[in-house]
């Protein structure tokens, strides 16, 4: 039945350049593909820019899409077509792409998309929503990846997913925020929502963890506490918003964190995954103080009793930083404008072609979040 997922013949109209991955770990080869029309309710896209996200990374080298596939999940665009029963978008608009979302389960319907009961099918399963591809390559379907594949020059998606953008913004800069951005700075306004006054500490000082930092101080937090193993983006963190920054390698966090904030964090955000530092997370809290966690972690233990129960604290998973992103995005972009979200700072571009390069450096920590400039 894989014949099925096939875009009809009748559909393809253009041959368009894409970043294939044909096999598990493959590194990305640029090559030509063919894209679909947009059906009803989905709009073309050229796209601009993509940003690279570690998502993409454990994708590819998982397997959690099937194979071949196109990946990019942060791109950023221009609306070239748009289907009959688009209602908002037309060619021209400056669009980011965000995750794929079914827009009528209960947790859809109650601002949850991000909980969406088809997440993982829509984002991961490697087809639209209506079980078929956009994309082939010589009668072959190649998956799609969170409802865009934006690693190519044009991509189609689902209007809901979509987001309309301010044009006065550089537009290739904005794509990450469809993703990274959106969940680091998500988790905190949207999920965590901190009161005036209080402290959070932010584990992990990459492109999610540094828009933690940045949401933390639009929220008005009087501590705000980077914790990383590199220097540099101490530093960095410092530039954005963070009022201490420790080096973890060096320091015994969960004592310097509780002598400032006279008793621990009333928050954390651990964007890491290493388990060591997901109990410092949770140690380093206040009497019922909330970890969100929001780093992809392994089985791991913890004391329940102490780390968790005994002082009323609560741990938390979020997703895309529980956003509605055609909500949510304009906001940060607003923020942007404003000098008040300057996650420009964490950006490096890469022509289309250095894509194996950019997921090198992003890999060894040379680039926080790079963008690939496509069109
Ligand atoms: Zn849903």
């Amino acid at each position: 039945m894989a014949g099925a997922e096939l875009p009809c013949k009748e559909d393809i109209v253009m041959k368009i350049k894409a970043a294939v991955t044909h096999a598990q770990g493959e590194a990305f080869k640029i090559e030509s593909v063919e894209l679909a029309e947009p059906k009803a309710n989905e709009v073309l896209i050229k796209i601009v820019a993509t940003g690279v996200c570690h998502t993409d990374a454990v994708a590819r080298d998982l397997g959690l899409t099937p194979f071949p596939a196109v990946f990019g999940h942060e791109g950023a665009g221009i609306v070239e077509k748009a289907g009959a029963g688009v209602r908002d978008l037309k060619p021209g608009d400056h669009v980011v792409l965000s995750f794929a979302h079914c827009g009528i389960c209960d947790n859809c319907l109650t601002g949850h998309p991000t909980v969406c009961s088809t997440f993982n099918d829509l984002n991961f399963g490697g087809v639209h929503d209506d079980h078929t591809k956009r994309l082939s390559q010589d009668g072959t379907g190649l998956s799609t990846f969170f409802g865009q594949s934006s690693f190519g020059t044009y991509a189609v998606a689902h209007e809901r997913n979509v987001v309309k953008v301010d044009k006065e913004v550089d537009l290739a800069l904005l794509g990450p925020l469809g993703c990274g951005i959106q969940t680091g700075a998500g988790t905190v306004l949207n999920r965590i929502q901190p009161k005036f006054g209080t402290s959070i500490a932010i584990y992990g000082c990459g492109a999610v963890g540094l828009s933690a930092v940045m949401a933390a101080k639009i929220a008005g937090c009087k501590h705000i506490i980077a914790v990383d193993v590199h220097d540099n983006r101490l530093e960095l963190a410092k530039e954005l918003g963070a009022t201490d920054a420790f080096n973890g390698k060096h320091t015994d966090i969960v004592k310097e964190i509780k002598a400032i904030t006279e008793g621990g964090t009333h928050y954390a955000v651990e964007t890491t995954g290493v388990p060591p530092v997901v109990r410092q997370c949770l140690q380093a809290l206040r009497p019922l103080g909330q970890a969100a966690i929001v780093g992809v972690t392994p089985e791991m233990s913890i004391d329940v009793h102490n780390d968790l129960m005994a002082e009323g604290k609560t741990m938390m998973g979020v997703i895309e930083g529980d956003a509605v992103p055609r909500v949510f995005i304009p906001q940060l972009v607003d923020y942007y404008k404003a000098g008040r979200f300057p996650f420009d700072k964490l950006v490096k571009f890469y022509d289309f072609e250095q894509i194996n390069e950019a997921f090198e450096d992003s890999k060894k920590g040379a680039a926080i979040k790079p963008i690939l400039k496509i069109g």
